[in-house]
């Protein structure tokens, strides 16, 4: 009798610690569940549920929810845990690290780029970075790869390849014109130089690319990348602002000049070269060219007067440096309004819309404007247009009351939308196709 009373003891408690066990087990995968999918509503409501580029897929049969990929992303929110499996939620903020399909233990994760509903261009290059037009070569993220190592590696190559297939006496003015000083076009200029051609680079912006506008606190992850005419980088994680140091520095000592504010407009096949024509009106001829111009495209101008005064702006960084100006803030979408948001803060805002009300933004946005504008914190101008840009004003036009009017102004920041890269590769000849979730990385 004893000894039935003991098992039943040593049993029960056996029981009771698996029961225990089980319970604190589903109990914190429903509040790992509620909180994904309250994140997943968030990202929704965000429009940043839908990946826009590269992003994670997951094999839900394969996930044994280790949470390693969690853990591996750089970035924040991406992955989250769901139902015992790992899912996406802010997909479209995934910059294509790829930690997570390194770090997954059974090999769930497959990167791939576009998704069924949603599809991405990408332009035509074969193995050697060549587009279909022969003598336009794609290096960098264009062509489907994010990450400054790949485009590094690929500016590289590119312009190796291009060496390569070099006709002499081509009797252009340049061997190469590279378009775009990121990380792509950096890596292929200093590779011209190796080869000791004769060639431009050409940026719309500023030296750096999209991590020149990376906010000053960002880590930037990357791993050891070889910079032809400096050797190894062995930069793991590392600030913007170490990254421009070394690029303008190793720029600087092989005395490579990028020629910036130049955006090229048009590329047209002229024989056996081609014409590059910037929005200046400057004319090139080039025996090739190199696109190393990103996917972000080229903000959207007014083509107002004084637009090209050093005061105006298409992108904010770094806010919080800015106070006690007089800033004017032109635009009715998310960034224009999460701008003018951030600068009130310590600055005087007009925000000028063109339209009678905000169209789509997130609902968190609206909510925040219209707090703003309650309590008098920014003066939003609806119908209203910027005719002009001064030194210490803007004018500017209400459609409403037909009046126009002088503002004191130190800063303008516009965000009327951008022209992506796709309508200007078309009109170079270059062909491009829909991706609808290509695998990019897969095991
Ligand atoms: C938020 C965010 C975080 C990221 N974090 C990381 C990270 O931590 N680590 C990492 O490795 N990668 C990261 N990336 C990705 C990385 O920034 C890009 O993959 C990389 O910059 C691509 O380099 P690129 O040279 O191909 O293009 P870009 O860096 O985009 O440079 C293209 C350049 O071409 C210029 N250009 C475009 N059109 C024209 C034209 N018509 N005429 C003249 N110039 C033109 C642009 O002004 C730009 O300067 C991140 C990206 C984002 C958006
Ligand atoms: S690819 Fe990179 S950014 Fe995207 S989810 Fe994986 S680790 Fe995060």
């Amino acid at each position: 009798m004893e000894l039935v009373i003991e098992n039943i003891v040593i049993y029960g408690t056996v029981a009771l610690l698996c029961i225990v066990v089980v319970w604190i087990y589903l109990r914190k995968q429903i509040r790992e569940t509620k909180s994904t999918e309250a994140k997943i509503e968030l990202a929704k409501q965000d429009g940043l549920f839908e990946p826009v580029s590269l992003h994670p897929v997951i094999d839900v049969n394969s996930c044994i929810k280790t949470g390693a990929c969690i853990s591996a992303c750089p970035e924040k929110d991406i992955l989250g845990i769901k139902n015992g499996k790992a899912t996406t939620i802010n997909a479209s903020h995934c910059v294509g690290h790829g930690a997570c399909f390194h770090a997954c233990p059974t090999q769930a994760i497959t990167l791939c780029i576009g998704t069924e509903k949603r599809g991405v261009e990408l332009p035509h290059v074969n193995q050697n970075f060549e587009t279909n037009v022969p003598g336009i070569f794609i290096a960098g993220e264009l062509g489907g790869m994010g990450l400054i190592k790949n485009a590094v590696e690929q500016g590289k190559q590119a312009v190796e390849n291009i060496v390569k297939s070099l006709k002499k006496n081509h009797g252009a003015g340049f061997d190469l014109v590279i378009v775009g000083a990121g990380p792509a076009g950096i890596s292929a200029a200093l590779t011209a130089k190796k080869h000791k051609l004769n060639f431009l680079i050409l940026e719309q912006d500023t030296l750096g690319g999209t991590v020149f506008t990376f906010p000053r606190s960002k880590i930037v992850m990357t791993s050891a990348m070889d910079l032809p005419l400096y050797g190894k980088v062995k930069l793991f994680e590392t600030s913007k602002s170490e990254l421009l140091e070394l690029w303008n520095k190793v720029l600087q000592q092989n005395s490579i000049s990028i020629q910036e504010n130049t955006k090229v407009e048009t590329i047209l096949a002229d024989k056996a070269q081609f014409r590059v024509v910037t929005l200046n009106g400057e004319e090139l001829t080039t025996a090739s060219v190199l696109l190393a111009i990103g996917r972000r495209g080229t903000p959207r101008k007014l083509n107002i007067p004084g637009e090209t005064l050093e005061k105006v702006a298409y992108r904010l960084l770094e806010p919080e440096q800015i106070s006690g100006k007089h800033i004017l803030v032109v635009g009715g979408g998310d960034s224009a309004i999460e701008s003018a948001l951030l600068l009130a803060e310590q600055n005087k805002v007009i925000l000028s819309y063109r339209s009678d009300v905000f169209g789509r933004i997130k609902p968190k946005n609206s909510e925040k404007i219209n707090e703003a504008i309650a309590k008098g914190l920014v003066d939003v101008r609806f119908k209203n247009n910027i005719l002009s840009v001064g030194n210490d004003e803007i004018v500017m036009k209400s459609e409403v009351s037909g009046e126009t009017v002088s503002e004191k102004n130190d800063l303008v920041y516009i965000f009327a939308g951008g022209e992506l890269p796709t309508p200007f590769l078309q009109k170079a000849g270059i062909q491009i196709t829909k991706k609808f979730g290509e695998a990019i990385l897969k095991h």
